[in-house]
């Protein structure tokens, strides 16, 4: 177990920036996620601190110590990656005990490290198979035993669920959150799918072109995202955004009008969630045809053209429209979360 701190990392390739100026304290035990869209340096910063690559400038600290320029080998942890990179000449047990072989540590305390690594995936059963021989979510489970096996300071996943279909995914997503507080070890995660951020994290970093966009609980950043970019990006399906102008307290809009006091005059962008917007034929807030009406088992998303925007509502499981039928739609004041209409940050509450 160990805190890691990243100070005025930066690294580019050439001319290029892969990430700029990026400060993170993680704490010791604490599941962090990085998450974003491909290419906004989530796998650039995993790999600084396992020391596969080198920083252009900054630091970093591994439990306290400066790890700048020590190798990958002698870090100290154990990484998961989306290609499982299984032996596949080795058994399962040799494939997870070959961490303590390169460790140097004798044939007969491996044996029972390996039996326990394994059984806390449930892969004991299975040591004497070859990866050729299990599926999918088992090749996961085996890889993940061998970054257990060792009980490193610190273990590193990038995007390591991807190639498990959809059902797998979640069970693999709810044991893995249960193991990693079992063995309480630090955690960094990198994924681009904001589900498995939100489930999964203790705190979640939010990265976009090589800067950090916001740093929270899931909660804190699903309540208040601090910019347009983070709006967009949580939440499912995510908030809807709809550029207007401000005037006199009233915000205006191609497909309506919301009153909104206590914000300047001038171009805005309001937010509101899917679940915060409901039927009513009253409101002037947004007026639209329905373009879908998708029914989901337990609710209904129906998506509404209201000018250039398609607004995404979630309703109750009865709430099916007829699609090009005329809608209105309605909100509540305090639902609406208000950003600036150049810069996209969070305005107000
Ligand atoms: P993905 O989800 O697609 O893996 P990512 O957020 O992990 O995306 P990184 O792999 O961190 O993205 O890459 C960040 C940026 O740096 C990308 O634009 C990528 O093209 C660039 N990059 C990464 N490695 C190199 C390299 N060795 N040389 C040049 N550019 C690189």
């Amino acid at each position: 177990m160990a805190t890691v701190e990243l100070s005025s990392l930066h690294k580019s390739f050439g001319t290029f920036t892969a990430l700029e100026n990026l400060n993170l304290h993680i704490e010791d035990g604490e599941f962090l996620v990085l998450l974003g869209p491909s290419g906004c340096g989530k796998s650039t910063t995993m790999r600084l601190v396992a020391g596969l690559e080198e920083p252009t400038s900054g630091e970093i600290l591994i439990g306290g110590k400066r790890v700048n320029n020590v190798p990958a080998r002698d870090r100290d942890l154990a990484m998961v990656f989306q290609n499982y990179a299984l032996y596949p000449h080795m058994t399962v047990g040799e494939n997870i005990g070959y961490p303590l072989k390169i460790a140097k540590l004798p044939k007969s305390e491996r044996a029972e490290k390996v039996r326990q690594a394994a059984a806390k995936v449930e892969m004991d059963h299975l040591l004497a198979r070859r990866p050729g021989e299990l599926s999918g979510g088992q090749r996961q489970r085996v890889a993940l035993a061998r970054a257990i096996v060792r009980t490193p300071q610190l273990f590193l996943m990038d995007e390591p669920l991807s190639n498990l279909d959809a059902k797998l995914r979640t069970v693999m997503r709810a044991e893995l959150k249960h193991l990693q507080k079992e063995l309480a070890t630090t955690t960094i995660y990198v994924t681009h799918d904001q589900v498995e951020a939100m489930t999964l994290a203790d705190r979640i970093v939010i990265l976009n072109d090589a800067r950090i966009q916001q740093m929270g609980t899931p909660a804190e950043i699903y309540a208040r995202p601090a910019n347009t970019f983070v709006a967009g990006f949580i939440g499912s399906p995510p908030m809807n955004l709809i550029s207007g102008t401000i005037a006199e307290g009233i915000f205006t809009h191609a497909a309506g009008r919301v009153p909104l006091a206590g914000y300047a005059d001038g171009p805005a962008t309001i937010g509101i969630r899917p679940e915060d917007i409901r039927v009513d034929e009253g409101s002037e807030c947004i007026r639209g045809q329905v373009y879908s009406s998708e029914l989901l088992g337990d609710s209904t998303l129906l998506n509404v053209r209201a000018g250039e925007a398609l607004i995404a509502v979630k309703v109750g499981p009865e709430g099916g429209r007829a699609m090009d039928s005329a809608i209105a739609l309605g909100f509540d004041a305090e639902k609406i979360h208000v950003f600036d209409g150049a810069s996209g940050e969070r305005l107000g509450r």
